[in-house]
């Protein structure tokens, strides 16, 4: 029988200090060890994910997702792991003191969301750098349809969940000519500087940066 199910207010009285006392959800009396198994699972994931340090975020297979969170992040969970640095699951990770300070990662390791997010971005704007003036309809479509599988295969999910909901919100991706496409990516670009606290980039600077290098001379 469901707890919720049960008339007698003392055993209600009883089953709720037990869980504040204990951490644990009041169980079903006639639980079966499938259930028991089950909540027990839940209840460890729901302790892994509160012991994580700040940033760490989880991919949709439970465990830590390294393209969506930071080296600092990930180095303060691996150092933090009983596993000596190789986080397995999250319920065998523990509080770290803080995030570490050095973050000299070797170039060939797999990257984090902030490398990852920089190789990322050059790809995007160098795609509008070299984007045609005058687009033919198929490329026009060919390029709408990379946006939009882009937004789904991202593999910081985070990222691309907001991404996604960005270009739905009122922002999908304007293709007609080189200069406009150039544009709507710094926008989509600043957008997540703005989520992230970041400075906004000034449009229409885009070209100089990804395209022609800076009129001083600097990138010839
Ligand atoms: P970046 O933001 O990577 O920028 C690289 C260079 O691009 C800058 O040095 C600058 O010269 C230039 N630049 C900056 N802004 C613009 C602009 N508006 N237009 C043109 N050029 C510009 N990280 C998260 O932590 N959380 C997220 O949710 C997240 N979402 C992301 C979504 C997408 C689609 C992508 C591609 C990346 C996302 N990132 C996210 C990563 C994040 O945007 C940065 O790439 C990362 O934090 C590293 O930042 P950075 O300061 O080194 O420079």
């Amino acid at each position: 029988m469901p707890i919720t199910e049960i008339q007698f207010p003392i055993l209600t009285h009883f089953l709720c200090s037990v869980e504040s006392n204990t951490g644990m959800p009041p169980q079903p009396l006639d639980a079966t060890p499938a259930q028991a198994a089950k909540a027990e699972a839940k209840q460890q994931q729901e302790d892994g994910r509160a012991n994580l340090p700040k940033g760490v975020v989880l991919g949709p297979d439970g465990k830590p997702c390294r393209s969506c969170t930071s080296v600092a992040s990930w180095m303060a969970m691996a150092r933090s792991s009983p596993s000596g640095g190789k986080p397995t699951n999250i319920a065998t990770t523990v509080p770290p003191a803080q995030a570490t300070s050095s973050l000299d990662i070797p170039s060939d390791c797999p990257p984090d969301v902030e490398q990852l997010g920089r190789s990322t971005w050059t790809l995007l704007h160098s795609l509008t750098a070299n984007y045609p003036e005058r687009p033919s309809l198929t490329h026009q479509s060919d390029t709408r349809q990379f946006m939009s599988l882009f937004g789904k295969m991202y593999p910081c999910w985070v990222c691309a969940d907001d991404f996604r909901a960005w270009m739905q919100n009122g922002n999908a991706p304007k293709v007609s000519n080189r200069e406009e496409f150039g544009k709507w990516m710094c926008e989509a670009h600043n957008a997540v500087n703005v989520k992230l606290g970041k400075p906004s980039f000034d449009c229409d600077k885009w070209a100089e940066r990804w395209r022609t290098g800076w009129k001083d001379g600097r990138c010839d």
